[in-house]
C-alpha cells in the first residue's frame, strides 16, 4: 500500500514569493556588474520610475502613507513620476514611532493587521535605540532575500569572489548588519563567512587566531574594531595583521573627510578599506566602488534624495542636509519618503572611473537630531572625528558632553568634547592646545579638551569591542536628557 502524503500546510520558506522573479528584478552580484550598475543615467532613470510606480500603488494600500498623503491634500493622480516624489510628505522616526504606540506592536505603519500567520515567514530587526524599546522594522520572505543580493552586489564589487573568507565580527541580532554580511556572503556569493560575534561573544585574541587558522582575507566591522585588531595581533600575537594578506576591509567610516580614518586603517591592514552607508530600514544605501571617489547609491533599490534639514527642500549638488530613502523592494513595510535624518550629500552625477553612472555621495556626515546649537552655531558631534584623529597620540575615540551651565546668573550651553590619550603616548605636551585648535577650526566655535587616560571612556561612549555604535553626545541639559549618564 502506497501512503497518501499529505501536503504541508506550513508557512515555508522556500515557497514564500517566487525566487526567478526575484532575480530577474534585483540582478544577482555578477550579472548586475555587467549591466544594471553601467547603463547610461537615462535608461536607470527610466527603471526608476517603473519601480516607484510598483512603491506608490503599494504605499497608497497602506493605512500610515495614506492617511498621511490625504492630509496633504494629494490623490493617487497626483504622483505619475518621480519628479512628482518632492510633493509627498518625508516622514522620520518619530511618526512611526506614534504609529507603533496607537497600533502596537508593529504599527500601521507595518500594515499586518493581526494574522501574523498568513504573512509568515518574517524576521524583525531593530533600530538600535537607546532608551526604551527598540523599535522594529518586519522583513518579508522577498525583502529580507532582496536586500542581501543588494549587500552581496557591493561587496562583489569590492572583488569578494567565491571561494574567499569574510570575517564578520558583528553578533547576529535584532541590528541588521551581521545577519546582512552573512546572508550576502553565504547566499549570493559563495563567500565563506565566519560569524564570530562581536569581541563579547569571540574574544579579540580568539577572533585572530580563528582568522589565521582559516584564512579570513576580508572583514566587515566598525573602525575602532579594526584598529583593536591590529593592536592585539602585535601586542598578544606578536604578528603583524598584515600577514593575513587582507583583499580588503568593509566599514563605516563616518565623516572621515579628510580620509584620516581611512589611511590610518589601510596602513595598520594594509589593504583597501571600503565605506559603506546604511540603517536598519534601507539595508546598503550606499557603498564605495575601488575608486573611492565617493559613495554610490544603490539606483535601481532605493532612490535617495536630499533635503534641507530645515524647509525639507531637495538641495543641489554638493549642498548638506538630511538624506531620504525610497526603497523598491520593500513592501512591509512599505519605505517612501523615509527622512533619516542622517547627513549626507551628493558629490557627483557624473559617471565614474568605474564605468557607473549610479550618483556618489560624501561619507556620512553625521545625525541631524545630534545636533548641538551651541552660542548660534550647529554642532555636529560627528564633526569631531578628524580633529581628534589629527594627532597621533590619541587613541581616536571621544565624547561631546553638553551640559547647562550658569554663570553670573545666566544660563548658558558648554560642550567639552573628552578625548582619550593613548597608553603609549609618552608626553601630553601641547596636545590639549594642538586638539583645541583643530577643533575650533572644524568647528566653527571654541570647545574645551579634556585629555583622559585610555579606555577611560569605554563606558561612557560604548567603546572598546562594546556591542552597538559609539555615542559621541551625552546631553545633561536638563530638557534634552535624552542619554542620561
Ligand atoms: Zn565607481
Amino acid at each position: 500500500m502506497e501512503e497518501a502524503v499529505p501536503r504541508t500546510t506550513l508557512p515555508i520558506y522556500r515557497h514564500a514569493f517566487d525566487w526567478d522573479e526575484l532575480t530577474n528584478e534585483f540582478r544577482l552580484p555578477d550579472v548586475f556588474e555587467k549591466t544594471v550598475y553601467r547603463w547610461p543615467a537615462d535608461q536607470v532613470r527610466k527603471l526608476q520610475e517603473e519601480r516607484f510606480r510598483k512603491t506608490m500603488q503599494v504605499g497608497w494600500n497602506n493605512p500610515f502613507y495614506q492617511r498621511r498623503w490625504r492630509a496633504a491634500g494629494l490623490e493617487p493622480s497626483d504622483i505619475r513620476s518621480l519628479d512628482d516624489i518632492v510633493k509627498l510628505p518625508t516622514y522620520t522616526s518619530d511618526d512611526v514611532k506614534d504609529s507603533i504606540e496607537a497600533n502596537p506592536p508593529f504599527g500601521d505603519f507595518h500594515n499586518i493587521g493581526t494574522d501574523l500567520a498568513s504573512r509568515a515567514p518574517l524576521k524583525m530587526q531593530t533600530s538600535g535605540g537607546t532608551t526604551g524599546l527598540p523599535r522594529p522594522t518586519l522583513f518579508d520572505a522577498r525583502a529580507w532575500e532582496a536586500q542581501a543580493i543588494v549587500a552581496a552586489r557591493t561587496l562583489y564589487i569590492q572583488g569578494a569572489r567565491p571561494g574567499d573568507v569574510m570575517q564578520i565580527p558583528m553578533t547576529a541580532s535584532l541590528a541588521n548588519a551581521g545577519w546582512l554580511s552573512y546572508k550576502a556572503c553565504h547566499d549570493f556569493l559563495g563567500v565563506l563567512p565566519l560569524t564570530t560575534g562581536s569581541g563579547l561573544v569571540t574574544s579579540t585574541r580568539q577572533q585572530l587566531e580563528i582568522a589565521f587558522r582559516f584564512g579570513t582575507n576580508m572583514w566587515h566591522s566598525f573602525p575602532e574594531y579594526l584598529i583593536r585588531l591590529a593592536q592585539v595581533c602585535k601586542d598578544e600575537l606578536g604578528r603583524d595583521v598584515r600577514e593575513l594578506k587582507t583583499k580588503f576591509l568593509r566599514t563605516f567610516l563616518g565623516p572621515d573627510v579628510d580620509n584620516s580614518l581611512r589611511r590610518e586603517l589601510e596602513a595598520l591592514w594594509g589593504c583597501p578599506v571600503y565605506d559603506g552607508y546604511g540603517a536598519n530600514e534601507i539595508s546598503a544605501g550606499a557603498f564605495e566602488c575601488p575608486e573611492r571617489a565617493g559613495l554610490h547609491f544603490m539606483e535601481d533599490s532605493t532612490y535617495m534624495e536630499v533635503v534641507d534639514t530645515e524647509t525639507g527642500k531637495p538641495v543641489g549638488i554638493g549642498e548638506t542636509g538630511n538624506l531620504v530613502a525610497t526603497v523598491f523592494y520593500r513592501d512591509l513595510p512599505p519605505v517612501i519618503r523615509y527622512n533619516m535624518r542622517d547627513l549626507g550629500r551628493v558629490l557627483s552625477h557624473e559617471r565614474c572611473a568605474c564605468g557607473s553612472h549610479f550618483r556618489r555621495m560624501d561619507h556620512f556626515l553625521g545625525r541631524s537630531d545630534a545636533m548641538v546649537k551651541l552660542r548660534g552655531v550647529n554642532i555636529y558631534p560627528m564633526a569631531c572625528l578628524p580633529g581628534v584623529k589629527s594627532d597621533a597620540r590619541t587613541t581616536g575615540e571621544w565624547v561631546c558632553i553638553v551640559e547647562r551651565v550658569t554663570v553670573s546668573g545666566v544660563p548658558r550651553d558648554e560642550m567639552q568634547v573628552h578625548v582619550e590619550v593613548r597608553r603609549d603616548a609618552g608626553s601630553r605636551e601641547g596636545l590639549q592646545e594642538a586638539l583645541e585648535k583643530r577643533l575650533k577650526d572644524d568647528l566653527g566655535i571654541a570647545i574645551q579638551v579634556v585629555l583622559v587616560d585610555d579606555g577611560a571612556l569605554g563606558e561612557l561612549a560604548n567603546t572598546g569591542g562594546r556591542e552597538g555604535k559609539p555615542r559621541r553626545l551625552i546631553d545633561r541639559r536638563p530638557a534634552f536628557n535624552r542619554n542620561p549618564p
